[in-house]
């Protein structure tokens, strides 16, 4: 009997199954993490990632580059997925999270090859991960959160493998950790970097940044007669404007002018208004007036006469920021200016930086939130310089409120990865294959470490391991400028024990749920998200030309 074939999916749709997935997303995950590996580790080379408009990123940072490089495989952005995930928890240990995922998922392959079901690998691979996060903890050190200088150490580790603000590390690093430090005085508990402004102005150089008690916003004083400099300054942040048309006056009023007595008497009038709103900035004490709307020209005058140093129309979120740094309150309207009100700050000034003007606001004393002014010759540095400070500031961040701290240069890995294999072996059959599978995924890490240096990968991984079998090295780690195997703590290179906790987190849900897949089913392109979309459209022109017959309209069609 002659059967037809039958169709269940729609004409077009793409399935792949079994064999094929396994292969689909070993090479995704091959391909990233070979992208982003090469730039692992203080001596991780950059990439440059060119937009379709020929702007081009020189960047070091794995988050950075999987983002610009519009993954377009499902498996593979799952992957990118895990840079995101790790900057977002974390802020740093990208890179190295997206090579173990890789690896993960190399070495589980290998098993999947010689007949291990998806399903064991996963079981293993499961109590491997829980093992891996019980021995971090345990390898981990304390650490005091007021210890400037071991906080230093773990900005400049982070700072390290960022070479193209090498010449500045030890000035971000400076920076970074004051900044949280500062902060971390009036946060309970939780740390929140929105609190540390980063703002860049192209020029100098990067050892010419510079972190301000108090915040700086781009913006200029409103008249050349006006001060440009106030020290002890005393500051007034109005948010409603001093003026007639926009401002607070809400009482309505009309006029009869028939004399032109009556016109000036009326001008008159307008002039004592304002002059009445502003004169409560002079009365209240204070010397600069901050204002995210407009001043009239005679509220501007009298300001002027009483050398009050005025910045007119700054964005309401960063009147919200200049609060926090200088420890005032944002007043509604003029008339409620008090000096209870006014925040404080040892010198407000402005400054031209090439063609841009900014306000300083420094010396604030306990101020909630700072700023940092990042300098550079170069506007792909100044990127490079923002990123690399971010890790640095949740670098900083991340110790100072885990109070926990690990060894890097392949130290903890290596022992993690040690430690499991011993692990493995209280389990039988494919369960400990598993282990020892994602043993050897650790392997990875201190590889591309030593790769990137230039170094022989497979003598010096084997010696690093040889050496961690060994009772009391367990903080040891390649020093990748000699080669040798040294402790990472007499070599300063430490880690939040957050990152790398996370590292192993991110990682392992990415490979799990990676290889849980057995199917993919791809709808042509096209019919995704847009295919309902466009479902919605007919739909909604429909019930429209329903309507409009109900109104006793005629539908017109446009004939292209
Ligand atoms: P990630 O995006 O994963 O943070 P990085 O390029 O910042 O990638 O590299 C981090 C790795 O480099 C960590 O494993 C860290 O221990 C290692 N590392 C940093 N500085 C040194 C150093 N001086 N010697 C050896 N390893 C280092
Ligand atoms: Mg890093």
């Amino acid at each position: 009997m002659r059967t037809s074939p039958v169709s269940i999916l729609k004409e077009g749709t793409k399935r792949i199954t079994g064999k094929e997935v396994q292969m689909s997303y070993l090479i995704a995950a091959k391909t990233i993490a070979q992208v982003v590996r090469s730039t692992l580790g203080p001596f991780g080379m950059d990439k440059m990632l060119v937009d379709g408009s020929g702007e081009a990123t020189v960047t070091n940072d794995g988050a950075e580059i999987l983002k610009k490089m519009h993954v377009t495989h499902p498996i593979g952005k799952i992957i990118v997925e895990v840079a995101k995930t790790q900057d977002a928890e974390v802020g740093d240990g990208t890179t190295s999270a997206v090579i173990l995922a890789g690896s993960l998922l190399e070495k589980a392959n290998n098993l999947v090859e010689s007949g291990v079901h998806p399903n064991s690998i996963l079981n293993g691979f499961k109590k491997a991960s829980d093992k891996a996060l019980e021995i971090l903890e345990e390898l981990s050190a304390d650490i005091k959160p007021d210890d400037e200088n071991v906080l230093k150490k773990i900005a400049l580790t982070t700072l390290g493998s960022k070479g193209s603000v090498a010449m500045g590390s030890e000035k971000l690093a400076d920076i970074a950790v004051k900044a949280v430090m500062e902060i971390a005085k009036k946060s309970k508990g939780k740390i929140n970097l929105k609190d540390v402004r980063v703002m860049k102005a192209r020029g100098e150089s990067l050892t010419e940044s510079e972190l301000i008690m108090g915040t700086v916003i781009e913006g200029e004083v409103d008249v050349p007669n006006m001060p440009k400099k106030v020290e002890n300054a005393k500051i007034v942040l109005l948010q409603h404007a001093i003026d007639l048309d926009k401002g607070e006056v809400v009482f309505s009023r009309s006029f009869e002018i028939d004399k032109p007595e009556d016109m000036k008497a009326f001008v008159e009038g307008e002039r004592q208004i304002m002059t009445d709103m502003v004169s409560k900035v002079v009365e209240a004490g204070a010397n600069v007036l901050l204002c995210e709307k407009a001043i009239d020209m005679y509220a501007v005058n009298y300001l002027v006469k009483n050398k009050i140093l005025t910045v007119r129309r700054i964005e309401p979120s960063e009147m919200e920021h200049i609060a926090k740094a200088v420890g005032g309150r944002i007043i509604t309207l003029a008339k409620e200016i008090k000096s209870n009100a006014l925040g404080k700050a040892e010198i407000v000034e402005e400054r031209k930086i090439g063609p841009k003007t900014f306000i300083y606001l420094r010396g604030c004393k306990s101020p909630t939130s700072v700023s940092v002014m990042l300098r550079a010759g170069e506007n792909h540095v100044l990127d490079e310089a923002e990123r690399s400070l971010h890790d640095a500031l949740c670098a900083v961040r991340n110790a100072i409120e885990d109070k926990k701290i690990v060894f890097g240069g392949g130290a903890c890995e290596t022992e993690i990865a040690v430690r499991l294999k011993a692990y493995s072996l209280t389990f039988k059959g494919k369960e400990q294959l598993a282990i020892k599978a994602y043993a050897d995924a650790l392997d990875a890490l201190p590889s591309a470490l030593i790769e990137n240096a230039g170094l022989d990968a497979i003598d010096l991984v084997l010696e690093l391991k040889n050496t961690h079998r060994k009772e009391g090295f367990q903080n040891y780690g390649v020093d990748l400028y000699s080669g040798n195997i040294v402790d990472m703590e007499k070599l300063n290179v430490i880690e939040p024990l957050r990152v790398k906790k996370q590292m192993i987190i991110s990682a392992s849900e990415a490979a799990n749920m990676i290889l849980k897949i057995d199917d993919i089913i791809a709808l042509k392109l096209g019919e995704t998200k847009e295919e309902g979309l466009e479902d919605r459209l007919r739909e909604r022109k429909s019930r429209a030309s329903t309507r409009r017959r109900k109104w006793g309209m005629t539908d017109v069609q446009i004939v292209k």
